[in-house]
């Protein structure tokens, strides 16, 4: 049976902030297991790219060059119902609604800066991991014992 996926992404005021470790702290408390990470910067066309669906919305410029404004910290992770359980402790998209407990509703103020992302379906994470670790590179990541680490400029 194929484990399930999802692409999660410590958002550049994250990585300033040095929330990556207690991001991971909390997926790793969940049940998570860690199959592959990547501390990378992307460029606007990668940004666009992931938030396509987004570009008619008002936001969207401000919400690209905020994804580009440092690095990211790109990951794989899985395990049973993967997707539902990382937006469930993600919390909600708005910080002021997202409640206590969640990573929003406990590190992030306002919903421009909201220092995580995580895909909303299966598909999604799909789509994602491909955009950021390549095409197969979930699947690969699910054949290995051990995480795949992946650095990259
Ligand atoms: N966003 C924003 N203003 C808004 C709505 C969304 O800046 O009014 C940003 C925010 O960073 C959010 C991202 O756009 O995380 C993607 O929005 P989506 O609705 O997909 O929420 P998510 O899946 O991240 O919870």
């Amino acid at each position: 049976m194929q484990v399930e996926q999802t692409f999660v992404m410590v958002k550049p005021d994250g990585v300033k902030r040095g929330l990556i470790g207690p991001i991971i702290t909390r997926f790793e408390q969940k049940g998570f297991t860690l199959a592959a990470i990547s501390l990378r910067s992307i460029d606007r066309a990668l940004a666009e790219r992931h938030y396509g669906e987004l570009k008619e919305k008002p936001f969207f410029g401000e919400l690209v060059s905020y994804l580009t404004s440092g690095p990211v910290c790109a990951m794989i992770w899985q395990g049973e119902h993967a997707v539902e359980n990382a937006r469930s402790i993600i919390g909600k998209t708005n910080p002021v609604e997202a409640t206590p407990g969640t990573i929003r509703g406990d590190f992030a103020m306002d919903i421009a800066g909201n220092i995580v992302h995580g895909s909303d379906s299966p598909s999604s994470a799909e789509r994602e991991i491909g955009l950021f670790f390549g095409s197969g590179a979930g699947a690969a990541a699910a054949a290995s014992t051990v995480p795949t680490h992946l650095i990259a400029g």
